[in-house]
């Protein structure tokens, strides 16, 4: 059995954090309204969402570092609603690492164990176990201005693991570093998570960390979340157009049409074009009127340079056809943007695409592999 396999059975009806009707106000601001989200033992769940959607707060509350007003939160089996961060068996990871300047590495790392009067050799015992985790052993005697920011936030790491506790909190622990240092501490702490096996609540405004990091993936917006799902399932089947603006780079197109009937076949009706919609599966079943829709379309959805018959106006029965209008080579691969019915569409070709401003394309998207969203109200169709 591999790692993976091996947390997927441990999952089942093991829940390890229960957030259930979670209401937080900052005065008259209402942060969270009556949240609920149950949180599998050993699960990674990633906390996604922009600035202001509510995700510290939640984090802060499962922590006990702010109360709530309405509702249970549940750690390990206990209603902790009204326990103290300390009582609660949580670790926290932190932003801002806030190390004592003056104590050693493996100071700090065991300075909170020290002052609850954990034995000296047990906490020399942890510390060297968290150091190896983390694989700072050589660096449990310096200070820390002399580590660099990476290593500093190793540390703050291991002041959370050196507690043993069951969950971990993350709250954005990789926003000060520089994208080199980030990206390899985010492998850190991936291969962290596969080694302990702990439930892991980490925040993030960063799509990428979200989608490398996670088992499941809570998408907020306003205090709300929008949707619960693995990496792949929101990123395919996201269930509004805001979930789907907010993964995916670069983003997905959004195209305004209509949805109509054509020949007793569903098509999208873009500016001048009819788009069959075959084999696209519709999630809502009374999706079939002539409503306005959003055809969203990922970049790598769309294929340079193969036949999709589609109906346009000028053409008759014609393959889709387009000008180039902006090349963008992004080192692995190049976005190519035309127009589909008058709208700008961004097409994920390979890196040594040859192509140049003004050219003609032909170009085919998976219409199986679009979201549709209903154009009022932005829910999937
Ligand atoms: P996020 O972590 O997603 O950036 P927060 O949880 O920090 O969002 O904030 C959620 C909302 O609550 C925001 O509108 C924010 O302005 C507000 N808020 C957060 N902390 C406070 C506070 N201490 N006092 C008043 N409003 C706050």
């Amino acid at each position: 059995m591999n790692v993976i396999q091996h947390k997927l059975a441990q999952w089942p009806g093991e829940t390890s954090v229960s957030v259930r009707n979670l209401t937080v106000s900052y005065g008259s601001h209402v942060a969270l309204d009556r949240l609920s989200i149950d949180v599998a033992r050993g699960l990674f769940l990633v906390l996604l969402g922009p600035s202001g959607c509510g995700k510290s707060t939640l984090l802060n509350a499962i922590a006990g570092l702010i109360d709530a007003h309405a509702g249970e939160i549940w750690i390990s089996g206990r209603d902790v609603t009204y326990a103290e961060p300390k009582d609660r068996g949580i670790g926290m990871v932190f932003q801002s690492y806030a190390l004592y300047p003056r104590m050693t590495v493996a100071q700090n790392m065991g300075f909170g164990l020290k002052i609850s009067g954990m034995p000296k050799p047990e906490v020399a015992r942890r510390v060297r176990q968290a150091a190896e985790l983390l694989r700072l052993e050589k660096l449990l005697s310096r200070l820390p201005a002399e580590l660099s920011g990476g290593q500093r936030q190793r540390v703050a790491i291991g002041r959370a693991l050196v507690r043993h506790v069951d969950v971990f909190l993350f709250d954005e622990p990789l926003s000060n570093l520089d994208a080199q240092l980030r990206a390899d501490l985010r492998l850190e702490i991936k291969r962290l998570h596969l080694a302990l096996g702990n439930t892991m609540i980490y925040v993030t405004h960063d799509q990428v960390e979200a989608m490398t990091l996670a088992d499941k993936i809570a998408i907020m917006k306003d205090g709300v979340i929008q949707q619960t799902g693995s990496p792949t399932e929101v990123y395919n089947r996201p269930v509004n157009r805001f979930v789907a603006s907010f993964l995916g780079s670069p983003s997905m197109s959004f195209l305004a049409g209509r949805l109509t009937s054509w020949e007793g076949r569903l098509a999208a009706r873009l500016g001048n074009c009819l788009l069959p919609l075959d084999g696209y599966s519709f999630g809502r079943s009374d999706a079939r009127g002539d409503i306005e829709v959003t055809v969203g379309i990922r970049p790598e959805h769309v294929r340079l340079g193969e036949f999709m018959p589609a109906v346009c106006r000028d053409a008759g029965m014609a393959p889709l056809r387009g000008e180039v209008t902006l090349v963008e080579p992004m080192g692995a691969e190049t976005i190519i943007w035309t127009e589909l019915g008058g709208q700008p569409l961004a097409i994920r070709a390979s890196a040594d695409a040859t192509l140049r401003v003004g050219d003609q394309i032909e170009f085919a998207p998976d219409v199986r592999r679009v979201s549709l969203f209903d154009a009022t109200s932005g829910e999937r169709l």
